[in-house]
Formats: structure tokens, sequence, C-alpha cells
């Protein structure tokens, strides 16, 4: 690959987007999120980001993502470009990622040093770029981040993202830093000490909605608009539950209805818990009875009753997906998810008789005090789902994360875990398609989403040491990080 070939597959790419925005403003800001174009866009967060500083007076943003394949990028020296400037990110003053999760602390190392820009804050000068990071991981463990970024924008940052942007505008970097570190919403890791409260935004903001439609993304083409934001619900393992808004903020279905454009024949509601909201029903039916298909990014299953599922169905739902998250009864009261089986196997018998091919259902193992009985009554439980629907498992280990009240709590051994999803594939043989998610990879993210500052510098060993399993345990081991698991 060179850079013509680079700059070709962004044209294509940027040439099948409908939404674009182009200035020719002075303040021109990087933002990029260090995941793949296809991921990244189909962030409403990034979306909604973007917009904003177009909004703002005198400033543009320009998106960049991780390439699908850095590897080649590296070998031949090919930095990572803009999609709407096609210039490597060291061009400019202000480069701003969206993070939503601990793993993409890797792929923000990777964009800047594929640009020649150094890592950490302190080997950077006058001639670097500003380094911002925001985004959901924010909302949980920013302290990794701290160590790479010269400014922590902290959750909602619709608003502070305006603030951020008058700063740079009018004030050097220096004076800016002071300036912003004692400001609410922001961190400044060289001058902050500790970190406040995530940002809120006014709700006459709401809903976000897509800037840019494209169908080279995992949601093709889809329009998202946000019905809601936060949840009032209680799980103890949920960032949401307690995040940036303290609870659901509900959108009138109005206010939904008049950001879809005419020409959207596709619509996400997007939000943690928009099954909650009070008036989905009709929204969603107004949404298919326009001909669209309609996708809703959290079913409850709980909420569902044959009215919703047959509005889903009309909407072009083939799959249902919902989540029981605890292995048994036992553990969903643990995790405070407040549904039991009864609800799953209504959620099952609702689908198939409305014509719905496939039940997908997430679960959580490893919750502290699971034992063999917990994975029995899922087995159990999920073959009368399998008699109900065909049914799809996904398996993902239990992440403890900072600001909820299962925080602190350890990571499940690792062969534990690995003997239980064995358990779950030989109890389900022939009956359920099982994914399950990588135990290894989860105890990386375990050790981030509980870690320091530190835990991010041995992210940064981990991905300088070739970025396996070995070198993230070696990293951690190096820089003092213990694992605790049970
Ligand atoms: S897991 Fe879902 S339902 Fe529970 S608090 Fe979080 S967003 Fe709400």
């Amino acid at each position: 690959m060179n850079s013509w070939e680079a700059l070709s597959e962004i044209r294509r790419r940027v040439g099948e987007e409908e939404g674009v925005l182009r200035s020719p403003a002075a303040l021109r800001v990087a933002l990029c999120h260090p995941a793949s174009y296809a991921v990244a866009m189909s962030s409403l967060g990034f979306q909604a980001i973007y917009r904003e500083i177009h909004l703002h007076p005198g400033a543009a943003a320009e998106r960049a993502f991780l390439p699908d394949r850095p590897a080649e990028y590296r070998n031949n020296r090919l930095p990572v470009f803009t999609y709407e400037g096609e210039r490597p990110l060291s061009d400019y003053a202000v480069v701003a990622f969206s993070i939503a999760w601990e793993l993409e602390i890797t792929g923000l190392f990777e964009m800047l040093d594929l640009c020649g820009i150094p890592l950490i804050c302190r080997e950077r000068g006058a001639r670097h770029p500003l380094i911002v990071a925001g985004g959901p991981l924010t909302c949980s463990n920013p302290a990794i981040l701290a160590p790479f970024v010269d400014l922590i924008v902290l959750g909602e940052g619709e608003e502070t993202i305006h603030e951020l942007l008058d700063a740079a505008a009018s004030m050097g970097r220096e004076e800016m830093l002071e300036h912003l570190a004692g400001r609410p919403g922001f961190h400044v890791p060289e001058v902050s000490s500790g970190f406040g409260p995530p940002g809120r935004v006014d709700d006459a903001r709401l809903p976000a909605s897509s800037q840019i439609l494209t169908p080279n993304t995992v949601l093709r083409s889809m329009f998202l608009v946000e019905p809601e934001r936060g949840c009032s619900r209680t799980c103890r393992y949920c960032v949401m539950r307690c995040g940036a808004g303290g609870g659901m903020r509900v959108v009138p279905a109005d206010r939904v209805w008049a950001k879809i454009p005419e020409a959207a024949r596709r619509v996400g509601l997007v939000g943690a818990a928009v099954t909650d909201h009070p008036d989905i029903r009709p929204l969603i039916r107004r949404i298919v009875d326009s001909g669209r298909e309609v996708g809703v990014s959290s079913l409850r299953a709980d909420r569902l009753d044959p009215e919703l599922v047959g509005l889903l169905v009309r909407g072009g739902y083939r799959t249902l997906t919902t989540a029981s998250d605890g292995a048994s009864q036992r553990m969903r009261d643990l995790a405070g998810r407040n549904i039991d089986e009864l609800h799953l196997l209504r959620a099952a018998e609702l689908a198939r008789g409305a014509g719905i091919e496939r039940l997908r259902l997430y679960m959580m193992i490893g919750f502290p005090g699971e034992t063999d009985d917990d994975i029995g009554e899922l087995i159990r439980l999920c073959g009368e789902l399998a008699r109900v629907l065909p049914l799809s498992l996904s398996v993902s280990p239990f992440v403890a994360k900072k600001h909820t009240p299962l925080d602190g709590a350890p990571f499940e051994n690792v062969r534990v875990l690995d003997r239980r999803l064995t358990a779950i594939r030989a109890g389900l043989k022939g009956k359920a398609d099982l994914r399950p998610g990588s135990t290894r990879w989860a105890w990386v993210e375990y050790m981030l989403s509980q870690g320091t500052e530190t835990a991010g510098l041995a992210a940064l060993d981990a991905w300088r040491g070739g970025g396996g399993i070995g070198a993230w345990r070696k990293a951690f081991a190096a820089r003092g990080c213990m694992p605790r698991e049970t």
C-alpha cells in the first residue's frame, strides 16, 4: 500500500457518504476514533461531536480512524490521514479522540505513532498537536489515558466541546490547559488533581442524531437517533445506571420524529434503555407506518409485548436480541438485573408468535460467587429457550467497572471461566449457537478498567511488545499491576 492507495480508499468511502461537512474554518480539529471506520461511523456519540465542532464558529472537524490494516501502514511508513482534509494527524493543532472502551487505548497508540507523534505527553512539545480524549471511557476509568493525553473531556461532550474550541481559538496551549483544568467537565493530567464528575448536557440539546450516512458501517446507512439518554434501572455492574445523567432522560417522541430526515429509509433508536421510553410504541409505529425499517439498540425482555414485537417485525426484525446477563436467577439478583426467566421465555414465545426467526441472548458469567450450579441453570434455561426458537447465545465474562456498586469485585479465574464455557458448549451442543467472548481479553479489559495511570503505561508496554496476551501479562507484571482473580 502507498499513499495513493490509502487516499483512494478514503476517497471511495467519502464518495459513498451523505452528510459530510466541510468548511474553510481556521481551527481544524482532527476528530479521531481509535477503531475501524465501520465501527467508528456507527457511533452516535462520535457523529454528534463531529456536528457540534462544525456548528462552532470558526471551527471544523476532519475525521480519522484506525486503519483496517495498521501493519501495512507501518511497513509502508504511511501516516493516518483525515478523511475530509487528507492530511496526517501531525498537521493539526488539536487532535481529539473519542474512546469507547478500555481496549481501544492501543488504537490511540497506533494512530499517534503512525503519525510520528510522541505517545507520552511529557515527550511532546509546542510543535506537536494538543491531544484530547473524550468518549464513554471517560465515564468509567479515564485514569489510564492520563499519561498520553494533554486534556480529557469527561462525560457528555456536546457542550464542553464548545468551551474547548473557544479556549483553543483564543489562548496559547499552556494558558488554555491552566484555564480548562479549573473548569467542570475537564481534566488536565499535568495540572488537575483527581477527576471531577462527568459532564452532563442540557436536556434541550437532546436527541443526538446521525450526521453522516454510509453503507460502509456495521449498521449500513441507518440513521441513528437517541430517544433517551442514560438508564433509570440499577444493574449493579453497569456504568449507565449512575452515569453522567444519573438516570434516564426522555426526549419527547415528536422531537425524535422531527429529527428523522425524509430520505432516511432505516432508523436506529439508540440509547441504554430505549424500550423504557414511555412512548416507544407510538414512535416505532410512526417509523414503520412511514415504510422505514427500524432498529432498537436495547430491548428489555420485561418491556416486550405482542404490540412491540409485532411493530419490530413490521420494521424488518428477523432476530430478536435481548439480555439476561446473570447465568441464573441468583446471579441476576446479585447483579440487580431485575428480570426473571419467565420474561425471557415469554420474549421467545412472543418472538416466535410474531414470525421472528431467531433469538439472540446475551449472558455474563463470572459474577462474584457464581458456582457450577448457576451454569447448570443457564444451560437448562437456554435449552428451554432453544425449544421455542433457534437460539444464539453470546457469553462474556463479567468485568467490574469503576463507579458501579460492583467496582473492585475480582475477576474470575480464567481457567474457571474457560471450564464454564466448555460446560456451556457441551450442555448446549446442537441446541444453541454459542458465541463466547475471549476470557483472556476480558482479563486485560478488567486490568485496565480497574487500573490507574500505571495500567495505562503497562498498555503501552504491551502494545510495544507486540500486543499479544503474553505481552500484556508481562507488562502488567513488570509494572506491578496485580491481577485480582478469585
Ligand atoms: S445494564 Fe442496561 S438496564 Fe441495567 S442499568 Fe445498564 S443500561 Fe440500564
